[in-house]
């Protein structure tokens, strides 16, 4: 349960409001087209000028998702723009933490959009303490969500125009006991570190369990028959969501290959070579290449799975060079 006096001070704050942050440049070309060439966005009203203004617009449109870029610190921390508040917006969080909520983690950001933002505007942001939730327990652990609403507005000689919206929420808490931090008297050998297990889904189930039965099993289009791996939910082909899966022979060749000489993290040994594996049926997979002199190791080299158990806790196939 948490500390009343805690609630208490959370939900004073909850409506306060924070002054303005202002942006460090006015809303421009460069920045835009930078961010469209890294976001993979190909849209001329974001780009081109001219054709912006046959849209009606005074300048090149601003994508809306760039809303938080403008305002954003400088590249060190808290570094905002002249006239900026120095108030913290999440102030709240410093109020929670001294009562054993230590860690922090973003949960999610919605944006909302008054109007296109164009070339030469200046813009600023204001914040207000949206809500905080009562105390919750996920699987990270207990503690508050806490969700900050930031409200954009451009300087206009008229008036300043609101032009969007920002909610931002974390989760402030204490971070769950792991069940295996409990045990201070297990033996040395239960904490060696153990591999990394996948993340098992719908999807990939059943390549997991084939390597559980010693069997490589590759998914298959039901409609077409196109091979695909990794395992996907639709085939990239004919788009059909059914599907059923073959054993693959486990045979194939090194199409490609790396090896990993650091950072050294256990439990792998290194150098650390890891194919990528063009199997006989034609799809490739990633795995690790054993018994192999990693330097005198060729692209085309002839190679055979192997099914190695680690940790007792999961099987992984791994690949072989074999005579061609
Ligand atoms: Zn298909």
């Amino acid at each position: 349960m948490a500390d009343q006096a805690l609630l208490d001070k959370v939900q004073a704050m909850v409506g306060r409001e924070y002054g303005r942050v202002y942006a460090w440049d006015r809303v421009n070309a460069p920045m835009i087209r930078h961010w469209c060439e890294i976001m993979g966005i190909d849209n001329p009203l974001y780009t081109n000028a001219d054709f912006a203004r046959a849209q009606g617009h005074a300048d090149v449109v601003a994508p809306p998702g760039m809303l938080q870029v403008w305002c954003m610190a400088g590249l060190d921390l808290e570094n905002y723009a002249p006239g900026s508040t120095d108030e913290n917006n999440f102030e709240v969080l410093k109020v929670i933490e001294p009562y054993g909520y230590p860690a922090v983690v973003a949960v999610n950001s919605d944006l909302y959009f008054e109007r296109p933002i164009i070339a030469g505007e200046r813009l600023y942001f204001t914040s207000k303490v949206d809500s905080v939730s009562e105390e919750k327990t996920t699987p990270l652990g207990t503690g508050f969500f806490v969700t900050v609403l930031m409200s954009y507005f451009s300087e206009q000689p008229g008036g300043d125009e609101p032009v969007g919206r920002q909610l931002f929420r974390v989760f402030k808490f204490k971070p769950a006991q792991r069940p295996e931090a409990k045990a201070a008297d297990k033996p040395a050998e239960a904490k060696a570190i153990k591999r990394p297990l996948p993340g098992v889904s719908d999807d990939t189930r059943f390549f997991w369990e084939g390597c559980e039965a010693g069997k490589l099993l590759i998914q298959r289009c039901s409609d077409c028959q196109t091979l695909r791996h990794p395992p996907a939910p639709v085939c990239s082909k004919c788009h059909s969501f059914a599907w059923d899966s073959i054993e693959a022979a486990g045979t194939g060749e090194l199409y490609s290959f790396v090896v990993m000489h650091y950072p050294e993290v256990p439990p792998f040994d290194y150098p650390n070579p890891i194919g990528l594996i063009e199997l006989d049926e034609g799809v490739r997979l990633i795995a690790g290449l054993i018994d192999v002199d990693p330097a005198s190791l060729q692209v085309g080299q002839r190679v055979q799975v192997e099914f190695h158990r680690f940790d007792d806790q999961q099987t992984l196939p791994q690949f072989r060079l074999v005579a061609a």
